[in-house]
Parts: C-alpha cells; sequence; structure tokens
C-alpha cells in the first residue's frame, strides 16, 4: 500500500522535540482556503503572548495548548476580501438573519485514499466485495481506516470543533462525520477546521483524505454534504409548516442551489447526483419525508413530531459551507427568488 515518506520518520524522536516546553511563546497556525476554493493552506507564526479573543480560533490538537488553529479571510492588496474569500459575504447574510437563530449540522463524508490514489486497504488490482456489508461496519473485513477516524474525531473534540458523530459509509474507506448544530457563520467556521484536522491526521498516518463527490465511479456510493437546516421557527410548535414553506421555495430556486453546492457550479456533483446510490437526480427537485432518493428530506421523527429541521442532500463533499449555508438562508430566510442573489449593498 502506498504511504508518504514522512509517514515512516521516527513518531519518537519527534516526541522528544515535541516534549520540549516552549517558554512564555505560542504558535499560531494560520489557516485559510486558497484560490481553488477546496484546498487548505497554512503557516505559523510565534506570537508573544496567548490570544484570547479572535474569531474561529481553536486549540490545536497537534501542538497541543497554549497553542492555536487560527481561520483566516483572505484579503487583497487593498484589504478588500479577495474574491474566492466566502466567507466574508456570509457573514454579511448570517448577521441579517440573526433573529432567526438559523442552526445548520453538516454530514462531511470523505474517502481515505493511499498517496497513490487507490482507496485504501482496497485490493491493489481490483475491487473488495460489492456494497452492503461496509456502511456502520465493524470488522478488519468491514471498516477500512478506523485509525484515522479515531484521531480526527478526538482531536477536533480538543480543538473546540462541534462534531457530534461519525459512521462509516457505504462504501469501504468512505467515512462520514458530523459537525453541529452550528450557528450562522460558525457553521463554515467549525467544517473547514475540521476539515483541516482531517488532512493533518491523514498526513500523520501517510494517506490522504479527498473530498472528490464521485472517486470511484461505476457501483460506488459518492461522496455529498447533507446539510441539515432549521430556523426558530422550524424548531418550534408547528415548524413543519415553516419547513414545508422553506420547501417549496427551493423547489423554485434548484439550479441556483445547485450552482451553490460545488465547487464548479455544479459540474462536480453531475457525477454524483445520478438518481442512483441514495442521490437525486441533479436536474430534478424533489422532497419527501424519510426519502435517501429526494433531493430533500424530512427526517421521520421531524414528520411525527411536526416540528424540528430538514435535510438538503445536494451539497457534494466538496462544497464550500459558506456557500451552502448562505444559499439556504437566501431562499428560506430572506426569500429570494429567481437564478442570481440579491444584492444588499
Ligand atoms: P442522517 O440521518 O442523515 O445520516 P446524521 O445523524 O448523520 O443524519 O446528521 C444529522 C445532522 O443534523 C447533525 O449534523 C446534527 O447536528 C444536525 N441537526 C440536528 N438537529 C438539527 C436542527 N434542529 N437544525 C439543524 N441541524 C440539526
Ligand atoms: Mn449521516
Ligand atoms: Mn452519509
Ligand atoms: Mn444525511
Amino acid at each position: 500500500m502506498a504511504t508518504s515518506a514522512s509517514s515512516k520518520l521516527n513518531k519518537a524522536v519527534k516526541h522528544q522535540y515535541m516534549d520540549l516546553p516552549q517558554g512564555d511563546k505560542v504558535q499560531a497556525m494560520y489557516i485559510w482556503i486558497d484560490g481553488t476554493g477546496e484546498g487548505l493552506r497554512c503557516k505559523t507564526r510565534t506570537l508573544e503572548f496567548e490570544p484570547k479573543s479572535v474569531e474561529a480560533m481553536f486549540r490545536d490538537p497537534f501542538r497541543q495548548d497554549p497553542n492555536k488553529l487560527v481561520l483566516c479571510e483572505v484579503l487583497k492588496y487593498n484589504r478588500k476580501p479577495a474574491e474566492t474569500n466566502l466567507r466574508h459575504s456570509c457573514k454579511q447574510i448570517m448577521r441579517m438573519v440573526e433573529n432567526h437563530h438559523p442552526w445548520f449540522g453538516m454530514e462531511q463524508e470523505y474517502t481515505i485514499l493511499s498517496t497513490d490514489g487507490h482507496p485504501f486497504g482496497w485490493p491493489s488490482n481490483g475491487f473488495p466485495g460489492p456494497q452492503g456489508p461496509y456502511y456502520c461496519g465493524v470488522g478488519a473485513d468491514k471498516a477500512y481506516g478506523r485509525d484515522i477516524v479515531e484521531a480526527h474525531y478526538r482531536a477536533c473534540l480538543y480543538a473546540g470543533v462541534q462534531i457530534c458523530g461519525t459512521n462509516a459509509e457505504v462504501m469501504p474507506a468512505q467515512w462520514e462525520f458530523q459537525v453541529g448544530p452550528c450557528e450562522g457563520i460558525s457553521m463554515g467556521d467549525h467544517l473547514w477546521i475540521a476539515r483541516f484536522i482531517l488532512h493533518r491526521v491523514c498526513e500523520d498516518f501517510g494517506v490522504v483524505g479527498s473530498f472528490d463527490p464521485k472517486p470511484i465511479s461505476g457501483n460506488w456510493n459518492g461522496a455529498g454534504c447533507h446539510t441539515n437546516f432549521s430556523t426558530i421557527d422550524m424548531r418550534e410548535e408547528g415548524g413543519l409548516k415553516v419547513i414545508e414553506e422553506s420547501i417549496e421555495r427551493l423547489a423554485k430556486r434548484h439550479m441556483y442551489h445547485i450552482q451553490a453546492y460545488d465547487p464548479k457550479g455544479g459540474l462536480d456533483n453531475a457525477r454524483r447526483l445520478t438518481g442512483y446510490h441514495e442521490t437525486s437526480n441533479i436536474d430534478e427537485f424533489s422532497a419527501g419525508v424519510a426519502n435517501r432518493g429526494a433531493s430533500i428530506r424530512i427526517p421521520r421523527t421531524v414528520g411525527q413530531e411536526k416540528k424540528g429541521y430538514f435535510e438538503d442532500r445536494r451539497p457534494s463533499a466538496n462544497c464550500d459551507p459558506y456557500i451552502v449555508t448562505e444559499a439556504l438562508v437566501r431562499t428560506c430566510v430572506l426569500k429570494e427568488e429567481g437564478g442570481e442573489p440579491t444584492d444588499y449593498s
């Protein structure tokens, strides 16, 4: 199995250095989303003191306390947000709807790959047995790469990421973690940091975490990022009515959402949203209670209790959570219509 050279360096030697006291200095790792809208980059600076109130700051689970991970917005030479900095506009929109208390929960699916791009643990010249036993599976013949999942989960908890669960997925070497519920802008912040932590954990193990929405074509499930959404009205008595009204609005704005739900304006999702493998067809909008083949699913318990939240199953695994959450708020709370987002400036 192809793994990285770095992962084979002697970790006991590394720990000898990591155990050295660091004095009163703090290491801050600055993290930002690169121009592709998918890649993450990072660099480190020494701080003279421990920062207390930086937005989007997390504990660093790799260097540990008092060191920090800081998620940054990218600005241009003129201090204006870069075109690829989608946090900026998301934050403005979230501010407009603060009193609706929008909550999100995102189910991040991903695939563990060897450094040669082959799914982790798959036979080098072929395929594992067909899908069926792997989803939520246990045992060496069913769960491929659980070490990554366990390390990532604990590292997220340490960091302060609002991670709420994890499970093995339908395709072997594919997994999911859930982040939420998160209010407003924090959804994007927490999911991006959780992705960074995943890449970093995978790096330590010498494998690669992929958010490609369809890493293996054919009869293998793709990877999405189901986005669960509610406002305070939906969570209160009679909320199902508000949920249904939102779904009617979403039905009329399907293509706007498809464009927002992967970094290539729908091209990535075209490989995944086929109408098979528990997905809807990319060209059609559909909704239903407990329906995993629909664009929007109302969870069974929400249908019964007549309040709660709904799940948008369309976002791709490599979506930008700032765009996805912004689009949901624009359509469902700001009640925008038509193919273009409204300019409020
Ligand atoms: P599924 O049944 O689709 O696999 P999961 O259990 O994987 O669902 O994920 C459910 C997600 O819904 C979690 O991220 C959770 O935080 C989120 N969630 C739960 N309640 C709400 C709510 N009221 N509003 C928004 N998101 C919610
Ligand atoms: Mn799930
Ligand atoms: Mn899933
Ligand atoms: Mn789901």
